[in-house]
């Protein structure tokens, strides 16, 4: 890893709660509510509102100058048809709005003026039954901030109840920006370290965590391999198991865990992520290095599938593709 990935690294891991929950106090505000933050009766005072967006369900309220046709709008328009078709889902009922200050001391002033029970973090997701309502600032980390917390909001308008471990392994798998194709190098590389040090992937225990003050960074990367590798199109097999329980969610119903659901032994699902990331972590290492995006879309570009061939007998094994 070369000095900019630690630093992008560092900087990353500054967001996932486990870092920063540090009293009981937040864990309990935030244990009804996994994977978002709900929260009544906060000032409006000072929130960005000098320029303003709304393009269908997305409502940007802005410092600075933000235009419809901004490469930042598009892509958030991008990702909401894209997690929609991608999990089969309806439009969203309910708009997200996001609120995106000019900077990070602006930001952080009104976080911790209207949430000081809130841990510090470069952006949040908090639904309200009024409101579901993204909190960012504009710096290096915006777009991939924006795309994890508007995830959760695109899913909190659609759905009701999803598991923590779910919320957040969809927030990571749409977090990547769209050219990698869900591909999260940073979850690849410390997956793969962890299995050397013979760490197994779990997905019983996963399920057992119901706040987000529980789940370390391990756990995150753990959510996006099981999503990365569920969602699959080539794992016929389980991608509509998972799609199937998503949508279980519609109606706010309460569901069995994923994993009784599955219908797989726990063994042989953890095989199936296992497979999934060392198979990625072949393609990272190989001499098409980097290629994951635009290789794995195999349907639509077959010349691009053919350019992941590689010389082994799990070739079958080797062309994912999502959708
Ligand atoms: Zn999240």
């Amino acid at each position: 890893m070369d000095a900019a990935r630690r630093a992008e690294s560092a900087v990353r891991r500054l967001r996932w709660p486990v870092a920063w929950l540090a009293g009981a106090a937040v864990a309990l505000f935030l244990a009804a509510f996994p994977g978002c933050v709900t929260h009544r009766g906060q000032s409006t005072l000072d929130l960005p509102d000098a320029h303003h967006v709304r393009l269908a369900k997305l409502i940007i309220h802005s410092d600075v100058p933000v235009q419809e046709d901004s490469p930042l709008v598009r892509d958030l328009a991008a990702l909401r048809v894209d997690i929609l078709s991608t999990l089969g889902l309806p439009e969203c009922r309910r708009p997200v709005v996001i609120y995106l200050f000019e900077n990070e001391p602006r930001y952080a002033a009104y976080m911790r003026t209207n949430f000081p029970r809130l841990p510090p973090r470069r952006a949040f997701f908090i639904g309200t039954p009024s409101e579901l309502a993204v909190y960012a600032f504009r710096g290096d980390q915006m777009l991939i901030d924006l795309r994890h917390e508007y995830t959760h909001g695109v899913l909190h308008a659609s759905l009701k109840g999803l598991p923590l471990w779910l919320d957040e392994a969809l927030a990571e798998f749409f977090e990547p920006p769209r050219e990698a194709n869900h591909v999260n190098l940073e979850h690849l590389e410390r997956l793969a370290a962890a299995i050397e040090g013979g760490w197994q992937p779990d997905l019983a225990r996963l399920e057992q965590l119901s706040d987000v003050s529980e789940m370390q960074a391990l756990d995150y990367h753990e959510a996006w391999a099981w999503a990365y590798t569920l969602l699959n199109r080539n794992r016929t097999q389980q991608r509509p198991l998972l799609i199937s329980y998503i949508h279980s969610h519609r109606d706010g119903a309460n569901s069995k865990p994923f994993s009784q659901k599955l219908g797989l032994p726990a063994d042989e699902a953890n095989r199936l992520v296992l497979k999934q990331i060392a198979r990625l972590q072949r393609r990272m290492n190989g001499p098409h290095e980097r290629r994951s995006a635009e290789a794995d879309d195999s349907e639509s570009d077959p010349d691009a599938a053919a350019s992941i061939r590689l010389p082994d007998d799990e070739e079958d094994d080797e062309v994912d593709a999502f959708e």
